[in-house]
């Protein structure tokens, strides 16, 4: 109960108000039904009371996930990275990706490197995160978020398994995410697209025509054919994971890449996944914090607000975050700088601890 007022704390302990108004008294704080106390307040007249409340600091909280009633979910578009070997065809995969997009007529023309695009296809939005799949999951997994929906793992026919496509396996598979196999140059002379199919299988990856879990589409990213029907397996993967989030309430999500641009200053590009984001926000991600000044949406627009599975880019951070940082929206500014603050501090803390330990190690290598 952050900041709970008389009343609410009488609810919350179920307790008679005037029990706590007495209380209150008593300690030298005569306080009104409508008046909030402080955390530590509470905690004394719980315990007053024979109630042993914990006020959760802001730092216990913001470690709790989130829940939502179920009747406030909604569908939302998958978020889908693109894995696979070096030069087996991600890039051109996105180029043709986005390509896609534009043909079915949506506004704009080239997408900016914002570190996400998003295409529509037969009315469904997906978002694919740009940044090279290992980095992402890398970086995402050393913070614990989990922002990838479905792995498209591109596999290039004229060469098969190789050792980056077995390590996209394994991060996905640790991550507990679907992969959709992209068999890509279908084009090439020497290309065997069954080949790939029977190698994977010994990595546990086996397509659903032989019993197995995964989808799997031939596609050629340079000659674009085959693009269409890889998307629509997206959504039906998408269908089977039945993605909801709840749009109205307080948006959090997480960083996919951040920097510092000389005349805008700290640029993040968000992924949201929970709430919807607004000009105006006050916003903690990692230790930065800040009000979102402007929001820019895969295209390049510039667009006043960002609901779940959106990814758009942000302005008005104090500081550059980093990649997998969690973001999350506070309705009191106080908040948010509190959190920021106590998160640097822990950091400066972390730091010297660590500059010591090694201190002591070099110390002791020395003797
Ligand atoms: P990445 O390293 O996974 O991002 O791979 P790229 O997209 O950069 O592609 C590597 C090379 O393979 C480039 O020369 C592409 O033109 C080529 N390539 C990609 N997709 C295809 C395809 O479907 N057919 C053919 N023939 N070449 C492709
Ligand atoms: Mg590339």
């Amino acid at each position: 109960p952050q900041g709970a007022t008389v009343s609410e704390l009488a609810e919350l302990l179920g307790a008679p108000a005037n029990d706590i108004i007495k209380r209150l008294f008593l300690l030298g704080t005569p306080l009104t039904l409508t008046e909030s106390m402080s955390d530590e307040l509470i905690e004394l007249v719980a315990d007053d009371l024979g109630r042993d409340v914990n006020v959760m600091s802001k730092e216990e909280e913001n470690s709790f996930t989130f829940y939502d009633d179920p009747a406030d979910l909604v569908p939302r578009a998958p978020v889908v990275t693109v894995m696979g070997h070096v030069d087996h065809g991600k890039t051109s995969l996105l180029d043709a990706i986005r390509h896609t997009g534009v043909a079915e007529g949506e506004a704009g023309g080239i997408t900016q490197a914002i570190g996400a695009s998003q295409v529509s296809v037969k009315g469904r939005r997906i978002t694919f995160i740009d940044t090279p799949g290992h980095e992402t999951f890398t970086a995402m997994r050393a913070r614990g978020a989990k922002v990838t929906d479905i792995v498209i793992l591109i596999v290039a026919a004229d060469d098969g398994v190789m050792p980056q496509t077995v390590e996209s396996i394994n991060h996905a598979k640790a991550a507990g995410v679907p992969i959709i196999v992209a068999v890509n140059k279908i084009d090439k002379p020497g290309a065997n697209p069954d080949k790939v199919r029977q190698e994977l299988t010994e990595y546990g990856v086996v397509p659903e025509e032989w019993g197995g879990q995964n989808m799997f589409a031939n596609i050629s990213a340079k000659k674009k054919i085959g693009i269409d029907d890889l998307l629509e397996t997206v959504l039906l993967q998408a269908d089977v994971l039945e993605l909801k989030a709840n749009p109205n309430t307080f948006a959090s999500g997480n960083v996919l890449e951040a920097r510092l641009d000389r005349g805008r200053g700290s640029v993040a590009t968000m992924l949201v996944t929970r709430g919807t984001l607004h000009v105006g926000d006050a916003v903690v991600a990692g230790q930065a914090y800040g009000h979102v000044r402007a929001m820019l949406d895969p295209k390049g627009n510039s667009v006043t607000q960002a609901g779940p599975s959106d990814a758009v880019e942000i302005l008005g951070l104090s500081s550059v975050p980093m990649a997998g940082d969690e973001f999350r929206v506070f309705q009191d500014d106080r908040d948010a700088r509190d959190l920021a603050d106590q998160r640097a501090l822990k950091a400066r803390i972390e730091e010297q601890n660590r500059v010591k330990h090694v201190t002591l190690e070099n110390l002791f290598d020395t003797m």
